[in-house]
């Protein structure tokens, strides 16, 4: 049988979280606006008006060019981009093509295996969104709310292999962009859009098959089956003896199928011409240092550190770099509790990230607070509450932001360890207790955690387990 291999490159665009447009003082985040509310002469087209390029657009964009490895150019210009469509007043995009902010660069993406695969940049660029039409009824509404949003457009080389590894550069993207913080990166609302480029060919052969292009990809689910969808479609045609044909399909994502769509645009058919209306962006050099003065360190970077001077597992180092304020967290964490890392990780990941699931907050929104988190889990090092009481102390100090000292004495939650108290107790429920005691005795001893759990009831949870245990066990087995 013939082996197949994909080679798929992805077009991204990534609506830059400013709080302005691109060429107006409108504001760029309508998510939650009525339609046609956040306008203006500018990003309607109305004749007459200028546009005037914001400024962090551009610091944005080179952040993340940077991150990218890409190489910033010093002077860069916009164009426009012409065609006719209903949600573009202007009759023209303005985008940036043959002069664009950066080049080249590239995105390392740790694959499952443990490989990584190094995924190209072929060119990054600035340009504004458009707007949105709707069916209504038979009507076509048009809300322009996205005329002038901030993007950022960046084109991969073909140099992913399957579906999956789509799916993983997506979801190392979503990372890099919310760790820069120049970009929400929710695909939901379509702050980070794909299109997948997709064709096949024989594994060690030059000969490629033509391409298809997957248009309206909203998650990285979605992504991951229509890519997948289409690479087994073009290997049954080619197997059919037929030719696959450069067309544009569009993902139904309700019925899992991909549909043929118009025949695409070339690039001769958008007439590109330089923007008159807008200087050229020149990034000096001084600019550029304040720019990359932003630049943290970088997850993947961070992921390896974690794992070399904390002695991680990669896993856990994994997940607390997956989200920036998480990783600032732990090192926090860490810092007032350098003895062993992996103690403060396992607080991390098993509870902690509870915490964040359920709350929607991020790490550093939390009022446990790294220095409250350490204090409790030296409360239970020392024995002063057990690990039930402790991770019950979590969710009390971030309801009420008080010290986990403070709320130990004031509800009296400190562990009791007076043998005396808990044997008082033990025998309390030995003797009200007669049938388990029984069955116990005559060797169901599995019992014992009933026991143990009904003491903790009685001490509300504030015994030494491992104290109430032995006591009962004795007491028992008399
Ligand atoms: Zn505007």
């Amino acid at each position: 049988m013939t082996e197949y291999e994909a080679v798929i490159g992805l077009e991204t665009h990534i609506q830059l979280n400013t709080q302005s447009k691109i060429f107006c003082s409108c504001k760029a985040d309508s998510w939650n606006d009525p339609p046609n509310t956040n306008i203006c002469p500018v990003c309607t087209g109305l004749p007459g008006v200028l546009p005037v390029t914001n400024r962090v657009v551009v610091e944005k964009a080179a952040l993340l060019a940077a991150a990218m490895h890409a190489e910033i150019q010093p002077v860069s210009f916009f164009d426009r981009k012409n065609y006719f469509y209903p949600d573009l007043p202007k009759g023209y995009q303005i985008s940036q093509y043959d002069r664009p902010l950066a080049r080249g660069g590239y995105l390392d993406v740790p694959l499952p295996d443990g490989t990584t695969r190094q995924v190209t940049i072929e060119k990054l660029h600035i340009e504004e969104d458009a707007g949105k039409t709707k069916n209504d009824n038979g009507r076509r509404l048009i809300d322009f709310n996205r005329c002038g949003v901030p993007l950022i457009e960046m084109v991969t080389g073909p140099d992913l292999r399957s579906a999956d590894e789509a799916a993983q550069y997506l979801i190392r993207l979503r990372q890099l962009l919310r760790w820069l913080g120049v970009s929400e990166a929710d695909m939901e609302k379509a702050h980070l859009r794909c299109d997948a480029n997709v064709s096949i060919r024989m594994v060690g052969a030059d000969y490629l098959n033509p391409k298809t292009e997957i248009k309206n990809v909203n998650s990285i689910v979605a992504v991951k089956e229509a890519v997948q969808t289409e690479i087994e479609r073009q290997i049954r045609e080619v197997e059919a003896g037929k030719r696959i044909e450069a067309w544009t399909l569009e993902w139904d994502e309700d019925a899992g199928v991909l549909r043929k769509m118009r025949s695409k645009e070339t690039e001769a058919d958008y007439r590109y011409f330089r923007e008159p209306d807008l200087l050229p962006i020149h990034i000096s050099e001084a600019w550029l240092a304040h720019i990359l003065q932003e630049l943290p360190e970088l997850p993947l970077e961070r992921r390896a550190r974690f794992i070399s001077q904390y002695g991680l597992p990669e896993y856990d180092a994994d997940i607390l770099t997956g989200e920036r304020s998480l990783s600032d967290y732990f090192e926090a964490a860490v810092a007032l509790y350098p003895s062993d890392p992996k103690r403060v990780s396992n607080w991390l990941l098993n509870d902690l990230m509870r915490m964040l699931n359920e709350s929607g907050k991020l790490a550093s929104e939390l009022r446990l607070t790294p220095d409250y988190l350490v204090e409790i889990i030296r409360l239970v090092d020392a024995g002063t509450v057990n690990t039930t009481t402790g991770k019950s102390l979590l969710d009390k100090v971030e309801a009420s932001g008080k010290r986990p000292g403070e709320i130990v004495n004031a509800e009296g939650l400190a562990q009791v360890s007076d043998t005396g108290a808990i044997r008082q107790a033990a025998q309390q429920i030995v003797s009200a207790n007669p049938e388990q005691v029984q069955s116990y005795r005559k060797g169901k001893t599995t019992l014992i955690g009933w026991f143990v759990g009904q003491l903790m009831r009685e001490t509300r949870g504030k015994a030494d387990p491992q104290l109430a245990r032995s006591i009962l066990e004795e007491l028992l087995s008399e």
